[in-house]
């Protein structure tokens, strides 16, 4: 993967955990925000860290904002700024804006002004930290739309020795398994006659209603 160019506004905890998680990914992280302290705590992790207030567009402009191939709006809790500041960005005419919403009507908003991608990440743990809670054999899952899930679950063993043909998801659930992780090696597009092993790992694709159901009965 190509190193990019990162611009993280405003340096959080959800904001310097994401710019230090994309210097660790290898790529180059400009950080901005308004409190020096917070800029002195981050400038050696990053690749530029500088105070500045991102509600100021020529500070935006003379930091070449509109360079970067994605800018990421990580001020939550000030409603106000994180909309005029997205604004400005986003009139800049920076390729990818990603905003961090509070709540779904501040989401909203940040999608009118064209924000390219609006993340709660708040909601977002709650709902991933809900789900482990109640299966515990869930490894994972990435929302792939409003209404569609992959997960990734471990066997459990009362599935142990059962061929997909007998399991039968797409029968009693509506969901596939597209992919099985086995201790031999990964299955993509397994058949009705493969088996599972207690402990393989299932990878499923559903609606979000048909992985619950599929949860409730072996999460
Ligand atoms: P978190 O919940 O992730 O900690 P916060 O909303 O508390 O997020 O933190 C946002 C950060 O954004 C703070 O460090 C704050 O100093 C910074 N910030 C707020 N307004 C501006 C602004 N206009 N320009 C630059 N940084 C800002």
């Amino acid at each position: 993967m190509d190193s990019q160019q990162f611009a993280v506004i405003g340096l959080g905890r959800f904001g310097s955990s994401l710019a230090g998680e994309l210097m660790k990914l290898g790529h180059q992280v400009l950080g901005i925000d308004r409190d020096e302290e917070v800029v002195d705590g981050m400038s050696e992790r990053l690749t530029h860290a500088v105070v500045a207030d991102a509600t100021d567009e020529e500070v935006l402009r003379s930091l070449g904002i509109r360079n970067f191939d994605c800018v990421i709006i990580a001020i939550g809790d000030d409603i106000q700024t994180s909309i005029l500041v997205s604004i400005q960005v986003k009139e800049l005419g920076v390729n990818k804006v990603v905003g961090k919403a509070l709540s779904d009507l501040h989401g909203r908003v940040l999608e009118r002004i064209g924000v390219d991608r609006v993340i709660y990440p708040e909601r977002d743990m709650g709902i991933r930290v809900a789900h482990h809670l109640v299966s515990p054999n869930l490894l994972d899952y990435i929302e792939l739309s409003k209404e569609y899930t992959i997960a990734e679950l471990s066997v459990p063993r009362c599935l142990d020795g059962i061929a997909l043909r007998e399991l039968n998801p797409r029968a009693r659930f509506g969901c596939s398994i597209v992919a099985l992780n086995k201790a031999t090696g990964m299955i993509i597009a397994p058949t009705a006659d493969d088996k599972l092993s207690e402990s393989d790992i299932m990878v499923l694709i559903g609606t979000n209603r048909q992985i619950e159901k599929f949860e409730e009965q072996y999460g």
